[in-house]
């Protein structure tokens, strides 16, 4: 084929005995976002390479930058080992990136992890640096603060890469499990969801609606959210509960003051209930601790006391300029901040508790009885596939 990536994982490589299970996966992760291409995934020696032809490039680049598990890749030359190919090879490159204005002071960084090739790795980058400043006019050797560096790998075969592209790290989609997350349109979940699927859970997801007091748009708004995430997640589904007699349940038998509280722990059964079915091992929030009163330690306390299964809260220790920059980077932000209201913010007491009391807030929640109410709404979930 026409062009070579070679891509770099970073914590995988720390996984021992998984690792070949976890490399499987990435892959898998790397072949879906790849379907109807043309292209071949080679894993040799603690290495991935992805081939393709020329006009898949940009589609096979933007897959690579948006792969949990990838640290960084880059487009490679490969030659056989010898001298004179990985010579011509190098003068290809260099000119690449000499005319792709990158600069004029560089670098070759050589690495033999083949100890039968007969230069080493520094005669090696001697060897190469003179031929490209013999050969190409205006080149200058930097080693402390080059424009670029010309890597070269001797391992199989000969790797000659330039500059590598940034990917997001962690681990490969859907090797930690699955997961719940509560998504509302806000900022927040969807940077939470994100953040976690770095992570490695496969990531599904619930929005609980509430019409007439939520408008049809606001559901779009957390379609569309889902929609963007999909392209780092893969695929999501999206569960629509209906949330609306509950909700009224809670402002009939309530005191206004724990209404949000309560709402919490009631969506948290119920992402729980649904996290069973769809073999989800933890939930994910949005929540920051501090950010409003239902996110103070007292009141996470109650409302994540409500499941038994790990709640995974990335935000806690995020100031919301910091949650804002990622939105911004995984481009749900402009999708986060487009003005419909939330199920919560319409109830939202005037003076919400800040230190609830937990055995006063358990009692508060037994005396709704509302359990088969969230039952209901759990069963008439609708789910969308993105
Ligand atoms: P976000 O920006 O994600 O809406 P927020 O700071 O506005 O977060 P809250 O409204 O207090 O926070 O909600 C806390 C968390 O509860 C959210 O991050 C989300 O995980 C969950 N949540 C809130 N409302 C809903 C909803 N209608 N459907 C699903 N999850 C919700
Ligand atoms: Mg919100």
């Amino acid at each position: 084929m026409e062009i070579l990536f070679l891509i770099k994982y970073g914590e995988l490589a720390l996984k021992g005995k998984n690792r070949p299970a976890f490399e499987k996966r990435l892959c898998e992760n790397i072949g879906t976002q790849l379907k109807g291409s043309e292209y071949r995934i080679i894993r040799k020696f603690g290495r991935l390479y992805v081939e393709t032809l020329d006009k898949y490039f940009d589609r096979v680049s933007t897959a690579l930058k948006n792969t949990f598990g990838i640290v960084s890749f880059s487009r490679a030359l490969q030659a056989p080992k010898e001298m004179g190919k990985i010579e011509e090879s190098a003068l290809i490159l260099a000119g690449e990136l000499f005319k792709g204005q990158r600069g004029s002071r560089f670098k070759v960084a050589a690495r033999r992890a083949d100890k039968s090739f007969p230069l080493n790795s520094y005669e090696i980058a001697c060897r190469l640096g003179d031929l490209l400043l013999k050969s190409i006019p205006g080149l200058k050797v930097d080693l402390n603060n080059p424009d670029w560096i010309l890597n070269i790998e001797i391992r199989d075969s000969v790797y000659l890469y330039g500059p590598e592209i940034k990917s997001p790290g962690g681990l490969p989609l859907g090797s930690s499990g699955r997961s719940m997350v509560l998504l509302s349109g806000g900022i927040d979940s969807p940077v939470a969801a994100y953040l976690m699927g770095k992570r490695g859970l496969k990531i599904d997801a619930v929005y609980f609606h509430t019409p007439p007091f939520t408008s049809e748009k606001a559901l779009s708004k957390v379609k569309e959210l889902a929609k963007i995430l999909s392209r780092y997640l893969l695929s999501i589904s999206l569960y629509t509960v209906p949330f609306s007699e509950a909700q009224v349940r809670i402002k009939e038998r309530a005191p206004a003051a724990e209404m949000t509280l309560l709402m919490r722990a009631a969506m948290m059964k119920m992402a729980e209930k649904l996290a069973g079915r769809c073999n989800c091992n933890s939930l994910v929030t949005g929540e920051s601790l501090g950010q409003v009163a239902s996110q103070t330690a007292e009141s996470l306390r109650f409302t994540g006391n409500q499941p038994s299964l790990p709640v995974f809260r990335p935000l806690i220790g995020l100031d919301k300029e910091e949650i804002i920059e990622i939105a911004r980077r995984i481009n749900t932000f402009e999708t986060s901040i487009q003005p419909f209201e939330d199920c919560c913010t319409l109830f939202t007491p005037k003076r919400p508790l800040i230190r609830p009391d937990l055995k006063r807030m358990q009692d508060s929640f037994r005396s709704l009885e509302i359990e088969e109410l969230l039952e209901i709404a759990v069963n008439s979930a609708a789910v969308f596939t993105f």
